[in-house]
């Protein structure tokens, strides 16, 4: 790790980036305008207040087309009763509809399939400015934009843990309580993937909300 210390040492990304020693996989960003657009029409509707869960952050770091405009540290949804472990950071479109999510999907799914209240969700990854499957040349994540989240496990409050891993092809209760959960995800966010889908999603549900297709209101959910 000789060549990443001396990098940490110098401590200026455009050194970093001239000298070659970033660590970090290269990624094709995209010239796409919507998104501020998206973003500031959210924040200027007040969608999203600050509670004792929800905490507005300055910035994010990472090259410029990586972050958002005023993103959100998210601790809870549900008014606060669903724990997000480790926090979201996410931008402010992508906090009422993990809310929306939790609230009118994962909560009722839980009570119906496991008989029991879901008091915490498993965050995988959220912000994080890379390629899309960190593929070195690929285009920016939606993570990059702090536009998605994955999600690895549900707890309950009785303690029991429901991983999107082995309860996908587990049990029948969990089988079907994550396929509800990713069903109803669906509904919500417009870029849904899960284990049914490939390897990369073998232990998560990534829900994203990029526009797809030519007119942007295309739909993956698989
Ligand atoms: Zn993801």
């Amino acid at each position: 790790m000789y060549r990443f210390r001396v990098c940490l040492a110098l401590l200026l990304p455009a050194v970093l980036a001239l000298l070659g020693c970033s660590q970090t996989p290269q990624f094709i960003a995209k010239d796409e305008p919507w998104r501020a657009d998206e973003e500031r029409a959210c924040l200027a509707a007040g969608i999203v207040r600050e509670t004792t869960f929800v905490a507005v952050r300055d910035s994010l770091g990472g090259p410029s087309v990586c972050g958002a405009l005023r993103p959100f540290n998210v601790a809870a949804a549900a008014q606060g009763s669903v724990q997000l472990r480790p926090a979201a950071l996410l931008r402010c479109p992508m906090v009422p509809a993990v809310d929306r999510w939790v609230e009118r999907v994962v909560v009722p799914a839980a009570r119906y399939h496991l008989g029991a209240a879901v008091v915490e969700l498993k965050v995988a990854a959220s912000y994080s400015c890379r390629p899309m499957n960190n593929v070195d040349g690929a285009h920016l994540s939606e993570h990059g934009h702090a536009n998605a989240i994955d999600i690895a496990a549900f707890v309950l409050a009785d303690g029991r843990a429901v991983d999107v891993k082995s309860g996908w092809w587990g049990g029948l209760r969990e089988r079907n309580f994550l396929r509800d959960v990713h069903r109803g995800a669906c509904g919500v966010f417009t870029t849904v993937l899960g284990p049914a889908y490939d390897l990369n999603h073998r232990d998560h549900f990534h829900l994203d909300l990029a526009r797809h297709g030519r007119d942007g209101e295309g739909r993956i959910c698989k």
